[in-house]
């Protein structure tokens, strides 16, 4: 079937009445905007305009949409095969972005697992920690990490979520209850202050016989509050996990494959994980996958306990059709050209969002990588805001307290100075805050 270009209102009354969408109510839906095809840095609206894309989708689409090396690195697999079991099975595309993931990570993650969605590579990262350690014979069933963490929305990474944010009063019962330490509070580009360790140090003294495994997003905590904090926290982190044998799992979902500036975000700190999980940007924004790897002390561990094998097999693991993109993707990566594009992007955003900070309604502006973040003092009320930046042909989508700006590598400096000028324009409008 040929889809229609232009949605109707009947199509958007459908989808308000039967569709949801992100964390959204079925009786208070928020607008939605149709899109109907994306390039480069555009989205194109059902209605034909254009708007500059300020998400990535979500940290993802790192070389833009529509790209036509990962069109055509899907095509061709298409027409080979779009899926087969991974259960007995196996594939080229598979093997080629193993074999990339191992060599361009710590050489100590040696063992690749692949699996569809992000949540699910933070559920097998946890899942990894628990039977290595009933292998071993030893009760470690809790894990320890930072609040205002995000991990996912499925019940092990929602474990691990900050608690207010992901409501753990709500599953009260249902999910596992492990350990929070407060935020990191030394910002990225300020003083490591010593201090900060003390009640992360403290909860791991006291657990030390029951933590399984510290949990932690690299450098930036994303969905969390969109946190950046000092990278002498991991180098500590390491030390402390490796004098009790704790496992160290870094979750960089969101900041792998450049966002931070370095390729993985570990590298600020010069530390390699025990486990790692990978996915957004993995495929270039295009189709679901991820991938957690380990070492090969951890993977013999757990193959040779109780179970005789890691516990886990999703259907769709190793989809070839999202494995040849994602190969594509990374051989765009191998070129090293995104190392420039961050660097201006960067230096663009903290140039241009600077001005935000004179507004009455801004806490806080910080800029990391191809990351720019403006925290409001206020909550922001979304369904303006958002109307706002459609209006001025941008695409950002804010949330809490929080304005934030994630581009596609790609971005030229026009495109992004239209993104910043909305930003730095709409903290000045009271009617974009809930007071
Ligand atoms: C987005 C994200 C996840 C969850 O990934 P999904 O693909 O949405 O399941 C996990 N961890 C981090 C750090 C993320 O940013």
């Amino acid at each position: 079937m040929v889809y229609k270009s232009i949605m109707t209102q009947d199509d958007l009354a459908f989808d308000r009445q039967h569709i949801w969408h992100p964390y959204t109510s079925m009786t208070r839906p928020l607008p939605v905007y149709p899109v109907a095809s994306a390039h480069g840095c555009e989205l194109q609206l059902a209605s034909g305009e254009r708007l500059v894309d300020g998400m990535s989708s979500w940290w993802a689409a790192i070389h833009g949409y529509n790209h036509p090396r990962l069109n055509a690195a899907m095509q061709a697999q298409i027409a080979k095969m779009s899926h087969v079991m991974f259960g007995g099975i196996t594939h080229q595309p598979a093997v080629d972005l193993c074999r990339r993931l191992v060599a361009m990570t710590p050489s100590a993650l040696e063992c690749v697992f692949l699996a569809d969605t992000g949540s699910v590579a933070v559920e097998v990262a946890m899942k990894m920690a628990l039977q290595y350690w009933h292998a071993k014979g030893e009760a470690r069933r809790r894990f320890l990490t930072f609040r205002n963490g995000y991990h996912g929305d499925t019940f092990g990474a929602m474990s691990v979520c900050d608690p207010d944010n992901s409501m753990h009063s709500l599953w009260k019962g249902y999910l596992p209850e492990n350990l929070f330490a407060p935020a990191p509070q030394s910002r990225f580009d300020g003083e490591w202050d010593e201090a900060d360790m003390v009640s992360f140090a403290r909860l791991m003294a006291a657990h030390r016989h029951e933590i399984a495994a510290v949990i932690l997003e690299p450098v930036i905590q994303g969905a969390g509050g969109m946190r950046f904090y000092h990278p002498e926290w991991l180098k500590r982190l390491r030390k402390m996990c490796d004098r009790e044998g704790i496992l160290l799992i870094a979750d960089e979902i969101a900041t792998g494959f450049g966002r931070t500036g370095k390729l993985f975000a570990c590298e600020h700190a010069g530390i390699a994980p025990d486990i790692l999980c990978l996915g957004k940007a993995l495929t270039g924004g295009t189709l679901t996958l991820s991938a957690t790897l380990t070492t090969r002390q951890v993977a013999e561990t757990i193959s040779d306990g109780e179970a005789g094998c890691f516990m886990h097999g999703p259907t769709f693991m190793g989809n070839p059709l999202a494995c040849a993109v994602a190969n594509e993707s990374l051989a765009i990566l191998e070129s090293g050209e995104w190392q420039s594009q961050v660097a201006a992007i960067e230096a663009q955003l903290k140039a241009e969002l600077a001005a935000a900070a004179a507004s009455e309604f801004v806490a806080d502006v910080r800029v990391l990588g191809a990351t720019g973040v403006v925290e409001t003092s206020l909550p922001v009320n979304m369904a303006a805001l958002q109307r706002f930046f459609v209006e001025r042909g941008v695409w950002v989508r804010p949330f809490g307290r929080l304005i934030y700006l994630m581009p596609p590598y790609i971005i030229d400096s026009a495109q992004l100075t239209r993104l910043t000028r909305a930003v730095t324009e709409a903290v000045n409008i009271p009617e974009h805050f809930v007071s």
